[in-house]
């Protein structure tokens, strides 16, 4: 920064050196701020009696506004210093003007801080000369040099260094590089630059656009598909599944996320999924392992002969009891009790056993083994579902 510069700033902020003194008719000891030394710079003085001390405006304020930073941090920690105060007496300060400063500062005279400015410059004209003289220079756009702030705008007209913009490109440049090296070749890699950036920002936000598409895609085909998820290569076949969730975190693979009503039966009911359904012709065994994550109502495991819900034809539920429904009836009835029940964090295995005997429940390590005979197959139709339900909000487990 030019020396012009930083003595301007100075008179923003402290007062003016002693050194643009040019008369020494005026004792100026008086006229001294004590915080920075240079000649007071509009003054506030300090009102107690027998002090009097004036300070330049800015070096006052300052000084005052420090030490309240520092009591404030005293109190805080529980010492108590006097704010306010006058740097001279220590007492609290109160500001005031004294008439005399004023009129022995107005019989000064100051040297001009720009260079070859020769004007003698009586104090109370100090500002306005400082920013309004004719030797004041600024700083060039382009070549960075100090002009004469009245030759500024003819220097810039000139100046070959001065930012300008080509019209075709928008490139900002010097001008000597627009009027002697920017050609037309110049012109279009820049035109190019300009919309390859377009065509990468388009392209990022085509994937984001691409990345929304496929996750709807995918969602509304599994709408168009009815119910089949496929999941951890479990296909789910829902009835309702507007009640369950299916998730693919570790907590949890199914989970009934509202409870169910049965309007015919006026009550709330259960609902469950299929795991996966198997043709009795070329039937082999099936096995699951499944960990009870929250259960507080029934879970019912089950198979039955056709994808309706009302059709179940065997369910085992957290009491350990085998039902079965009887033809020509639509109750349950109790055909077997295991001695064992579900409870949360169990691990159970469901296992089907094809061609022996029906629904064998043995409770040696929790295993559940449904069995059936062939007559029993052939009674069940072609095909038959194999079932987990849930019955209140919140239960869920997880296929292992
Ligand atoms: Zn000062
Ligand atoms: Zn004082
Ligand atoms: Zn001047
Ligand atoms: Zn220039
Ligand atoms: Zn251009």
């Amino acid at each position: 920064m030019q020396q012009e510069e930083a003595v301007e700033q100075m008179l923003e902020q402290g007062g003016i050196p002693i050194s643009q003194l040019c008369n020494s008719r005026v004792n100026i000891d008086l006229l001294q701020c004590p915080i920075c030394f240079n000649i007071l710079w509009k003054p506030i003085a300090c009102g107690q009696d027998r002090c009097f001390s004036s300070f330049c405006q800015f070096c006052i304020e300052s000084w005052l506004n420090q030490k309240n930073a520092q009591s404030t941090l005293e109190e805080e920690e529980g010492t108590f210093a006097n704010e306010n105060n006058c740097p001279k007496c220590k007492r609290v300060f109160i500001k005031t003007e004294i008439p005399l400063v004023k009129v022995l500062l107005s019989q000064i005279e100051l040297k001009c801080v720009h260079q070859d400015c020769i004007q003698v410059i009586p104090y109370e004209e100090y500002e306005n000369h400082i920013i309004n003289c004719k030797e004041k220079k600024k700083q060039c756009r382009g070549c960075q040099q100090y002009i004469l702030q009245n030759k500024l705008e003819e220097h810039e007209t000139e100046c070959s260094q001065i930012p300008v913009e080509c019209q075709k490109c928008h490139k900002i440049m010097p001008k000597i590089e627009l009027e002697f090296k920017h050609d037309k070749y110049n012109c279009i890699d820049n035109l190019f630059k300009i919309q390859d950036q377009k065509l990468e920002n388009l392209y990022n936000q085509y994937l984001i656009c691409d990345d929304i598409i496929n996750y709807y895609e995918e969602k509304i085909g599994r709408m168009i598909n009815g119910d089949l998820i496929v999941l951890n290569e479990y296909n789910f076949f829902t009835i309702f599944n507007a009640n369950y969730q299916f998730t693919n975190d570790n907590l949890y693979i199914a989970r009934l996320v509202r409870n169910s009503y049965n309007y015919n039966k006026q009550k709330n009911d259960f609902l469950h999924f299929y795991v996966d359904y198997h043709f009795t012709t070329g039937l082999e065994g099936y096995e699951w392992r499944t960990r009870l994550i929250r259960l507080r109502g029934n879970l019912l495991i089950g198979v039955c002969s056709s994808q309706l819900s009302n059709s179940v034809d065997f369910i085992v539920n957290r009491l350990g009891e085998v039902k079965k429904k009887e033809e020509n009836d639509n109750r349950y009835h109790i055909i077997r009790k295991v001695n064992f029940t579900f409870g949360e964090g169990d691990v159970i295995r469901f296992q089907i056993l094809p061609f022996m005997q029906c629904l064998r429940i043995t409770n040696e390590t929790r295993h559940l083994t449904f069995c059936f005979n062939r007559n029993e197959l052939q009674e069940m139709g072609d095909q038959y579902f194999s079932f987990f339900s849930l019955e209140y909000q919140g239960d869920a487990l997880q296929f292992l």
